[in-house]
C-alpha cells in the first residue's frame, strides 16, 4: 500500500501514459481510490473502478468532481502533443495552458495535497546542449507544445512558491509502450514501429535513421511517476520539473535491435516535418538531480525494451487475429 491519503483523480486518464498509471494506481492504493477522467468514454478503465467523462476545460465541472470525490491528489495528463500541437497552435495553447490553471487553481483555493503535471523533453530548443542535457540549461523551445510545457514548469514553480501547493513535475523523455498508441508526439515512430514490424515486417519511419532522441520504456515512466509522488516532500527540491532519462538510441539502433529478433525486417527512411522538431531535441538527458533527490533509478536499456515490447505486441496481434 502507498502513502497517499484521499483520493485520486486522473485527468486525460485514456490516453498513453493514463492507460498504464490508472491500473498501477489502483493496485498501489485500490480501486475506488483512482477516479480516472477523460473527455471520451474508455471502456478498458471504466469496467475497473470509477470513470466519469470530464472535459479539463470545463473548471465547473473540475471543481464538483474534486468535491463530489473527496478528492485530494491530482494527476493531470490530458495535452496535446508536439506534432498534432502544430496543426492548430493556438488550440494547443488553450488545452495545455487553461487546464493546468484550472488544476492549479483548484489545488490552491481546495488545498489539495498533490498535483502531478508532466513536463517533456519538448521544453528544450536548438540553443540547449544536446548531448546529457543538464537540469538547468538554455531552454529555447520551438513548437506550441514545447512552450506550453515550459510556461507550465514555470507556473508550477510559482504555485509552490507563491502558494505552497505541492505540484511535481519530471520531464518525460519519448514513451514506449505496448498498452496503447502514442498520441501525436515527435517520438510515435518508436512504437508504431514495432507494430508494423510484427504485422507487415516493414516500416516507414519519419525520422531519419540516425535522429538519436531520449526514450523510456513505460514501465519505468510509471515508476518514475509513483516515485516522485511518493517521495517526502521535503525531497523534492525541483519545483519546476525534473530532467528524467531511460535509455536513447536512433531510429537505425532501434531497428537494428529488433532484426536480432525479426532478421527479414526492413525499415524506410522518410523524415517529414517531424524531423525539424526532433532535430531541436536533446540527444541524451542527464538525471543525477532525480537520482540523488528522490532515489530515481531505471531499470530498461534498449535491449530489454525490444524483447518485452515485441513479445507483448505479438500477442496482441495474436489475439486479433483470432477474433478476426
Ligand atoms: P495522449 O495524447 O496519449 O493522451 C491524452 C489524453 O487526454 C487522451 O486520452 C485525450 O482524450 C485526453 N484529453 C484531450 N483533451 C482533453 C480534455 N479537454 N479534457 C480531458 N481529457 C482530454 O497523451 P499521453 O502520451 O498520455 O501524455 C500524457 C502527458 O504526458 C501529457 O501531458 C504529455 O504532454 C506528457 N508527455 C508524454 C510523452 C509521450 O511520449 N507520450 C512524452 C513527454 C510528455
Amino acid at each position: 500500500m502507498g502513502t497517499q491519503s484521499g483520493k485520486i483523480l486522473v485527468i486525460g486518464a485514456g490516453g498513453q501514459v493514463g492507460t498504464e498509471l490508472v491500473p498501477a494506481l489502483r493496485d498501489l492504493y485500490g480501486n475506488n481510490e483512482v477516479l480516472a477522467t477523460d473527455l471520451r468514454p474508455i471502456p478498458a478503465l471504466e469496467g475497473q473502478g470509477p470513470f466519469e467523462k470530464l472535459d479539463c476545460l470545463n473548471k465547473n465541472d473540475l471543481n464538483q468532481l474534486i468535491g463530489d470525490y473527496n478528492i485530494k491528489t491530482v494527476y493531470h495528463l490530458a495535452a496535446i502533443l508536439s506534432a498534432k500541437g502544430e496543426e492548430n497552435p493556438m488550440f494547443a495553447w488553450q488545452l495545455n495552458m487553461d487546464s493546468l490553471f484550472h488544476v492549479l487553481e483548484a489545488a490552491r483555493e481546495k488545498s489539495l495535497d498533490r498535483v502531478f503535471w508532466p513536463s517533456s523533453i519538448a521544453a528544450f530548443g536548438p540553443g540547449t546542449p544536446q548531448i546529457n542535457t543538464p537540469q538547468d540549461c538554455i531552454m529555447d523551445p520551438t513548437t506550441v507544445y514545447g512552450i506550453s510545457k515550459q510556461a507550465g514548469e514555470r507556473w508550477c514553480e510559482y504555485y509552490f512558491k507563491k502558494y505552497n501547493v505541492d505540484v511535481r513535475s519530471l520531464r518525460y523523455p519519448g514513451l514506449i509502450g505496448w498498452k496503447a498508441l502514442p498520441g501525436g508526439g515527435t517520438t510515435d515512430y518508436a512504437v508504431e514501429i514495432f507494430h508494423k514490424a510484427l504485422s507487415e515486417g516493414r516500416y516507414s519511419c519519419f525520422l531519419s535513421e540516425n535522429t538519436a532522441l531520449p526514450m523510456m520504456f513505460m514501465d519505468d515512466a510509471i515508476n518514475a511517476t509513483i516515485g516522485i509522488m511518493e517521495a517526502p516532500k521535503n525531497k523534492i527540491h525541483v519545483r519546476s520539473s525534473y530532467n528524467l532519462s531511460g535509455c536513447s538510441f536512433s531510429p537505425a539502433e532501434l531497428v537494428l535491435e529488433i532484426q536480432k529478433h525479426i532478421p527479414e525486417f526492413i525499415c524506410e527512411y522518410n523524415p517529414d516535418f517531424r524531423q525539424a522538431i526532433a532535430d531541436s531535441w536533446p540527444k541524451s538527458i542527464d538525471d543525477s538531480i532525480a537520482r540523488i533527490d528522490w532515489g530515481w533509478i531505471p531499470k530498461f536499456k534498449l535491449e530489454n525494451l525490444v524483447k518485452v515490447m515485441l513479445e507483448n505486441i505479438a500477442r496482441f496481434h495474436l489475439n486479433k487475429e483470432k477474433t478476426v
